[in-house]
């Protein structure tokens, strides 16, 4: 069993590494939120005093970090130079595709081998080991993180090389943006046409407007699985999140001239509903901007 450290104990982080002890690692966790640090703890973590500490003699060093700038900060300043060059260093979060080269390419030039693995499925998936792992570097260093994801993941893919990964992550979810509000059009105007939404959905979650969106993530209350959408769009997968992705999908897209109309417009509307008081809200709630029903909490 390996020496993990394990840096940022957040909504994910904070279901990730008790999964890493629980299959037998001796798991260094360490997060600027004492709070977190303490909830990883209680998992069966270590605790480390930073993340020099963290990761001073590990074999692998895990971060799960906020964006882009975190994870550049976080191994210029406290990782370089001070885990051994033998550690295999991971990153889990969501960041901009340049960030994740750039970062890799100085960890390279450091003697480091380096991969990032950001994960898709919430933070439901994270606490329960059933993450999707897009893991992008060499095919090596893919055959040495595989095995130390596995405690956490339903799936560990190798994407290709590095910023494969984040590539990707935003690719998916900036699909899963746009399908989003189509579904989420396609039940209002349905029902503004006299169709019943249940009826509706028999149709089209067996016909061609069939999608991840409409069958597993059904925006409309009491039709299809139950999700969100039955505890008033709390919990899941929220709205706030759902934007960053998507203008990390639009950055890409602009950095290399793709044109991502739909994706832009998903991006326009997910602003719109978060701007509108919807940023903690599952991002399937946005149907209820649609539907001109958003009624955003009043301020505490
Ligand atoms: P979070 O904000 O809950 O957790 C991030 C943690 O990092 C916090 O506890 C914070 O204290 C810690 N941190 C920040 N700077 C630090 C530093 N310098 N040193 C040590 N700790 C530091 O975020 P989260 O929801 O856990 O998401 C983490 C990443 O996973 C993000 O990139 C996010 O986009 C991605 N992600 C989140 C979800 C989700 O459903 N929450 C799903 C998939 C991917």
């Amino acid at each position: 069993m390996a020496k993990i450290a394990f840096i940022g104990l957040g909504h994910m982080g904070g279901g990730m590494a008790p999964n890493l002890a629980k299959a037998g690692h001796k798991v260094h966790a360490f997060d600027l939120s004492e709070e977190a640090l303490a909830h990883a703890i209680a998992g069966g973590c270590a605790r480390a005093g930073s993340t020099e500490e963290a990761v001073k003699d590990a074999e692998a060093v895990i971060t799960m970090l906020p964006a882009g700038k975190h994870v550049a900060e976080v191994y210029r300043n406290h990782i370089f130079g001070k885990a051994p060059t033998s550690a295999l260093l991971i990153d889990c979060s969501t960041i901009d595709v340049a960030t994740a080269r750039s970062v890799e390419e100085d960890a390279s030039a450091q003697g480091y081998v380096m991969v990032d693995g950001p994960v898709s499925g919430g933070i439901a998936a994270a606490a329960g080991g059933t993450l999707t792992f897009m893991v992008g570097g060499s095919d090596e260093a893919f055959a040495r993180a595989k095995p130390i994801l596995e405690p956490m993941a339903k799936a560990v893919i190798h994407a290709g090389g590095a910023g494969a990964g984040q590539a990707a992550k935003i690719c998916n979810n900036m699909i899963l943006g746009a399908t989003m509000v189509a579904t989420c059009e396609g039940f209002v105007l349905a029902e503004k046409l006299g169709l019943d939404a249940q009826v509706f959905f028999d149709i089209a979650s067996k016909a061609s407007g069939q999608s991840w969106s409409m069958t597993t993530y059904t925006p409309v209350p009491g039709v299809g699985p139950e999700t969100p959408a039955d505890h008033d769009y709390e919990g899941g997968f929220a709205a706030a999140l759902m934007l960053k992705d998507l203008k990390l999908a639009m950055e890409a897209a602009q950095q290399v001239g793709a044109y991502t109309p739909m994706g832009g417009e998903a991006e326009e509307l997910y602003q719109r509903f978060v701007d509108r008081g919807g940023a903690t809200k599952d991002f399937s709630g946005i149907i209820k901007m649609i539907d001109d029903s958003w009624k955003p909490r009043p301020k505490e």
